[in-house]
């Protein structure tokens, strides 16, 4: 049986450590606050080069959070990628603000030569999305931005530490939100998220709004929310950041040994990656034909996939409002019932990769392609 993640054979590799620090924090009661999620801001902020970090309780109210601070509401646009989980859409219309979704290009992330034309005089930001840990194109969109004064929210939910052009995410737009679910390539144990940034001044109307408005106790400034990161996730974090770099590294190399079985296949194409990145590779996607009966095939013989995700955001029910149709969105519409993610974790050895890569070939195979 080969999981689709196995977050139980990873707490296998740090047991000690996450027991002792769940202990410390503990004994001190350390549960809202406190050192343990000081000390973890500190640590997230310097592994992303970034001066501010912002424990939240989850990747969705940290993009909340930041677009409501940057003043984003009624009347207003946001652009965003049509492939993304329904956080980075779902959070801009919160706000009161309309999403505007852009196709996605040969990467899976928004197509920078398609934002342009979606850009109004109502147009605030744009939120591109490191979808399955890939860097969407920082170059093209940092150059749109600066072109139309627009504000760049990076979502970088799914990218821990990837980089573009040698620079880590979540440096090139005012600020990058992340969400610490267990699943992610730096998961708590339970909902966690956070906010970064350079800005001063935002850090700390992210840290107040975030508070219910108050930087000191009962001196509530505004009306905020009430999200913060909790102690024993932050101390769990800790523990697991530094582990991040090797995970992510071990993630590379599945991405690698996954290329070289699968390059040259027909009916399956493996994820194309940017010359300029460092993909970390939350999510190992393929391109399949016939997917549906390739994944009840692979489950058959014990392995677990999925789909991320089954249907592109302006195709939801959520958005029938917009009333899009497939043509506005070709390319997410072409791909989404090829999507296919195959199990991808640190701990993923390379018989299992070796496993999966036959299997897909027989698969193939028998059913007479
Ligand atoms: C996981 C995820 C989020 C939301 O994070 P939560 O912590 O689950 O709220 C936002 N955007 C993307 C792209 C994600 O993958």
């Amino acid at each position: 049986m080969i999981p689709f993640v196995d977050l139980k054979a990873q707490f296998a590799s740090i047991k000690d450590d996450i027991l002792n620090a769940l202990n410390q924090v503990i004994d001190e009661s350390a549960f809202i606050k406190g050192r343990f999620v000081e000390r973890f801001e500190m640590e997230f902020a310097n592994k992303c080069k970034v001066k501010h970090c912002i424990g939240v309780a989850n990747g969705t109210d940290a993009l909340f959070i930041v677009l409501k601070m940057l003043g984003i509401g009624e009347g207003d646009e946001v652009i965003t990628t049509a492939m993304s989980w329904i956080s980075t859409s779902e959070t801009i219309s919160l706000t009161g603000a309309k999403p505007v979704f852009v196709d996605v290009d040969d990467y899976f992330t928004i197509d920078a030569d398609k934002i342009e034309a979606k850009i109004t005089s109502r147009t605030k930001a744009i939120i591109p999305v490191h979808l399955y840990g890939q860097p969407a194109d920082m170059k093209k969109i940092v150059g749109i931005c600066d072109k139309h004064s627009l504000l760049m929210v990076e979502d970088c939910a799914q990218a821990h530490f990837a980089t573009f052009d040698g620079k880590t995410v979540a440096n090139f737009g005012v600020a990058g939100t992340f969400s610490f679910y267990p699943g992610k390539n730096l998961g708590a144990y339970g909902d966690a998220g956070a906010i970064v940034t350079n800005d001063n001044n935002l850090a700390e109307k992210f840290r107040m709004f975030a508070n219910h408005g108050a930087l000191k106790k009962h001196n509530h400034l505004m009306e905020g929310v009430n999200s913060r990161l909790d102690g024993m996730q932050a101390a769990i974090l800790s523990v697991k950041l530094k582990h991040i770099d090797q995970w992510n590294k071990q993630r590379m190399e599945n991405a690698s040994y996954y290329f070289e079985k699968l390059q040259g296949m027909p009916y399956v194409k493996p994820p194309l990656v940017r010359g300029c990145v460092e993909h970390v590779f939350h999510v190992y996607c393929v391109l399949a034909e016939d997917r549906e009966r390739l994944q009840l095939y692979l489950r058959s013989k014990g392995i677990e996939t999925a789909i991320h995700y089954p249907t592109p955001l302006p195709f939801l029910p959520a958005y029938s409002r917009l009333g899009h149709v497939p043509h506005d969105f070709p390319v997410a519409y072409s791909r989404m019932g090829k999507l296919l993610s195959l199990p991808m974790y640190p701990e993923l050895g390379k018989p299992d990769i070796e496993y999966i890569t036959e299997n897909i070939c027989n698969f193939y195979k028998q059913h007479q392609w």
